[in-house]
């Protein structure tokens, strides 16, 4: 295995502390590029795509400066200035700016220089040549840092030795190439070893540059992936031989051998001879680094990640400083804040008498940071006053290398650093109340998504961590309900419905899919997870809904119903599952793990949902609901929940809800004692039977509303009329069918006879949504009846009520006039008979692309829209919304969709419908509301274009509300 040892660069350390401290980010960092993409697939790379975007605008800002500089190459700093700042992203990388600013600002950053990105290009075009112009750039930078440093590049006597790293605009965490020790030859190691007077550290970093020298520049690496490392096995038999267990414990002359066996090594293999000259070091570095830029991992991380090509990398030339000198020598990483917690602490870890990728390779424990302290006390001291000084100058957290030699401190990079969830409200909310940065700049800051992490609970890190070192982590799905799960495996929805009853808690239902009939199962369970489905599947909109943890479309699990388990096929092999093992999901990660893992209860959810946590004892909430009052005071949207049970309506609230906007009645039926009269209903053969069936259900649903309405004390509430394709509703066991047929007194035979009719070929295409109401019209009377007597009975009671009844999947303003009708007269007739009114309105969905095409006409009767997202991309698109993961991976793939359009509104397609439907529909009724009520609602890109298009509102699951006042606050201060 090649040793994070030879991969010394700080780029290394940089992975080192986002693996230590993010867990999660590593991934994407690794160089596997599957665990690079499934980083992304979970939305870990979410925040890191976002940051990529964030540091391509800051990039474009600093367009100007890079056009005004065009044509110079190289950037020097150094000595208390830099030709270059912190606005240079784009043609300096974000390292290169970032030293360039610490050296503008008096921090002591060795001397160096940043060779541009535009350089890179011109690489590119040149057929990988250096530009001949560059060599006399680089001589007269190198005189400039021999100068500053007192050493010179290939002196034998005292010899400048320099670093070569990359260093793209957006961070690409140990995507690129780094050497460190160049310069180095027989003479100059020997000059080096005479003038620190410490030889072994002059052998040692000798034969660490070979090493990645041979890898980096002259490509000598394993040769089939079941090889070793090269250099590695020849350390590997050096240690053996010499009787150490660490590359630390070997002394100089086995180091000198090192540096002989390792040249050799490469003359045999390449049959070239190691270059002594330093400047022929140095153009193969740069080439090399310019060249990482498009290696795999880099090129799949910048299309995962939306990174153009064109960008390029800059490759920054350091004076290499060495933490490896001996006690008064050290070298570490630290983030000013806690990047976990968001704690106003100084947060990192160093290493006495080591270099960088010491830190990384674990070989020995780093201290914590407070520590160096103790034993470096100046220039600790020096450490904290720059760690204020860069806070106060970024005004954001900072990610800090730093390297002392000798007792002399010195800064190697800083950058925003990366942060947890929790990290980022937290400094986002402490750093305006320390009057860092304005309120606006704290809710930009927040990645709205970001925000799931302070609802869900969460598997305790340590234990999700050692449960993945004990190869426990089975399979990955997609993430459709995020928080932490650990439970019983249960198949089937009635007995985790049975099994809750008697008291059991744990329970995570696994199927292949679930439907409507599961609803009862899925509430009893902890969390749940399919073989099948996207993320619209009926799975994943009932876990948003119900906040549960879930994982769908994870096509590792096969299910044996009969032999009751669950097979998972690992890289391993498979594992076989059965019922009632401990299993535990990761929706955040979509992660699948054998066994139990520990968990921890959010407090914001026991703050404003168990309210059993009082808010003055809960700082995470306290800075939450601070967030939420900014994003609420900034936007422009309302924000309403698609809620369908009076405690999902009371959730609703606690999260910020101001209305209902989409209650989907067909939940409902599945409740206590509806499914029977429900299914009765569907099977009658005749009107007469129907309404029988109907008058059963009047009073059940009739409680439902109310329930909901008291919730919504007054706030709107928009209630849909059934909208799926009936057979959903009918048994799918024989002892369903059996007790269908007492309750009918049909014969088995029959009710299997009907089940058999009512089955269509495309049911979402099929007899569904409007087109119930239009052909059984006593299923919309009896659903409004019950909709109007709720909301007059609680008027009686001096409770406000305000009901907003929308029709399906309406196509033709003939349906909407034809069901609307039948609502008005049902209001009326219920009015009449009870003697009080309540105002209401009839809307319509524009869920087909036809509605949004005769919005327009549509809008003469429809008193407000709302778009129904899910099935007008499914629509749009003819692509099922089952059936999209069968398809997505290839088309993401391949760049046909950027991401999921089930998860992000397509703005050119069902973008351009909804545009269109909006200003027919306004140009009909300028006043219009229109909302969008689809699972977009939620995802913070299409509340954006959501904003951006006029909406009045997003409606969204109850858990996925902070989310979206956050990203309608940002959105409309993006507008501004
Ligand atoms: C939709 O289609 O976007 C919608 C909200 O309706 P459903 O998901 O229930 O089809
Ligand atoms: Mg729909």
């Amino acid at each position: 295995m090649p040793t994070l040892d030879k991969k010394k660069s700080a780029a290394a350390s940089a992975k080192s502390k986002l693996k230590k401290v993010l867990g999660n980010v590593a991934k994407i960092t690794a160089k596997d590029g599957v665990k690079i993409k499934n980083a992304a697939k979970n939305g870990v790379a979410n925040g890191v795509r976002a940051a990529g975007k964030a540091v391509a605008k800051a990039a474009g800002k600093a367009a100007t400066a890079v056009k005004a500089a065009a044509g110079k190459r190289v950037y020097f700093f150094g000595g208390g200035k830099a030709e270059g700042n912190k606005e240079m992203k784009n043609l300096l990388g974000g390292k290169g700016a970032n030293l360039a600013e610490m050296a503008n600002i008096g921090l002591p950053v060795p001397p160096g220089f940043t060779i541009t990105t535009e350089v890179c290009t011109e690489f590119y075009a040149n057929g990988k040549k250096l530009p001949k112009q560059l060599d006399a750039d680089l001589r007269a930078n190198i005189a400039r840092m021999e100068k500053q440093v007192g050493a010179k590049f290939g002196d034998p006597s005292n010899p400048l030795l320099v670093s070569v790293r990359s260093g793209a605009r957006a961070s690409m965490p140990g995507m690129m190439d780094t050497i460190l020790n160049l310069g180095l030859n027989d003479s100059t190691a020997a000059g080096l070893a005479e003038k620190s007077g410490n030889e072994r550290f002059a052998y040692d970093s000798y034969r660490r540059f070979i090493a990645m020298y041979g890898d980096v520049v002259l490509g000598l690496k394993p040769e089939k992936k079941e090889d070793h490392d090269p250099f590695d096995e020849i350390l590997a038999a050096k240690k053996k031989a010499r009787g150490v267990k660490l590359d630390s414990d070997l002394p100089a002359d086995a180091l000198k051998e090192l540096v002989t066996e390792f040249k050799q090594e490469i003359k045999s293999r390449l049959g070239i001879e190691f270059p002594t000259d330093p400047y022929e070091q140095l153009a193969g570095a740069i080439k090399a680094v310019f060249q990482s830029w498009q290696n795999d991992r880099a090129n799949l991380y910048r299309r995962l990640n939306n990174i153009p090509v064109e960008w390029g990398t800059a490759v920054n030339v350091q004076a290499m400083v060495f933490g490896n000198k001996g006690a008064d020598s050290a070298t570490g990483v630290c983030f000013t804040r806690d990047p976990a917690s968001g704690e106003n602490e100084f947060y990192g870890e160093f290493l006495v008498n080591a270099q960088g990728e010491d830190v990384v390779a674990g070989i020995r424990t780093p201290q914590k940071i407070e520590e160096l302290g103790k034993v470096l006390p100046v220039a600790y001291k020096e450490l904290l006053d720059i760690r204020k000084k860069l806070e106060k100058h970024y005004k954001d957290m900072q990610d800090i290398e730093f390297t002392i030699e000798n007792g002399k401190l010195y800064m190697l990079q800083c950058r925003n650093g990366k942060r947890t969830g929790f990290a980022g409200v937290r400094i986002a909310v402490e750093m305006v109340e320390e009057k860092l940065i304005p309120k606006e700049e704290a809710l930009r800051r927040v990645e709205p998504e970001a925000l799931n992490q302070l609802l869900r609970p969460v598997f305790l890190p340590s234990a999700k961590k050692a449960a993945v070192e004990e190869g426990r982590l089975l399979a990955k799905g997609l993430p459709a309900g995020p928080g932490a799960a650990t439970g019983k495996v249960v198949f089937f929805a009635d007995e985790a419905e049975a099994l809750a009853a008697k008291g059991e808690t744990n329970l995570i239902l696994c199927r292949h899919e679930t439907s409507p009939e599961d609803i009862r199962g899925m509430n009893a369970s902890l969390g749940f997870m399919t073989a099948f489905g996207g993320m619209t599947s009926h799975a994943a909109l009932v876990a948003r809904q119900m906040g549960k943890v879930c994982i769908v479309g994870c096509d590792a699990l096969s299910f044996d119903y009969h032999a009751r388990v669950m097979r998972v096929t690992t890289a391993k092999g498979e594992v076989t599952i059965k019922e009632g093992d401990w299993i535990s999901i990761d929706g955040f990660a979509g992660e699948v793990i054998q066994g139990r893992v520990e968990t921890t209860p959010s407090e914001v959810i026991r703050v404003l949902i168990e309210k059993n946590l009082d808010p003055k004892e809960a700082p995470v909430y306290q800075t939450y609901a601070k967030l939420m009052t900014w994003a609420d005071g900034a936007r422009k949207l309302r924000v309403r929940a698609n809620a369908d049970q009076p405690d999902q309506a009371i959730a609703s609230v606690a999260f910020g809800a101001e209305g209902i906007g989409l209650c989907r009645t067909e939940h409902m039926f599945f409740g206590e004692d509806k499914i029977g009269p429900m299914r009765e209903m569907i099977v009658a053969e005749n009107e007469a039977d129907r309404r029988k069936a109907l008058d059963k259900l009047l009073p059940l649903q009739r409680e439902d509303f109310r329930g909901i309405f008291k919730a919504m004390a007054g706030r709107p509430v928009t209630i849909r009329t059934l909208d799926p394709p009936l057979h959903e509703f009918l048994p799918h066991d024989e002892a369903g069918v059996k007790d269908l047929a007492a309750a009918t007194g049909k014969t088995v035979e029959e009710i299997h006879a009907c089940i058999e009719e009512l089955k269509e070929s495309n049911p979402m295409l099929g007899h569904r949504g409007c087109r119930l109401g239009i052909t059984y019209p006593e299923i919309t009377e009896m659903q409004a009846r019950a909709i109007f007597e709720a909301a007059v009975d609680l008027a009686e009671e001096g409770e406000k009520v305000y009901p907003e009844i929308m029709i399906p999947l309406v196509g033709i303003k003939k349906e909407l006039d034809l069901q609307a009708d039948l609502v008005r007269k049902t209001a009326a007739a219920v009015f009449a008979e009870r003697g009080k009114k309540v105002s209401y309105t009839v809307g319509t969905m524009i869920e087909v692309p036809r509605a949004a095409m005769t919005a327009g006409e549509i809008a003469q009767t429809a008193e407000f829209f709302s778009f129904g997202t899910n099935d007008l991309t499914q629509t749009t698109y003819g692509l099922s919304r089952d059936d999209v993961p069968r398809v997505l991976a290839a088309y993401l793939q391949h760049d046909i969709y950027p991401g999921d359009p089930f998860v992000s509104i397509d703005r050119k397609g069902v973008g351009g419908l909804m545009k269109m439907a909006v200003a027919a529909g306004r140009a009909e009724k300028p006043k219009l509301k229109i909302g969008i009520c689809g699972e977009h609602g939620g995802d913070p890109s299409s509340v954006e274009f959501c904003h951006e298009i006029g909406l009045d509102y997003v409606s969204c699951s109850p858990y996925r509300l902070p989310i979206a006042r956050l990203a309608a606050a940002q959105a409309a201060l993006k507008a501004t």
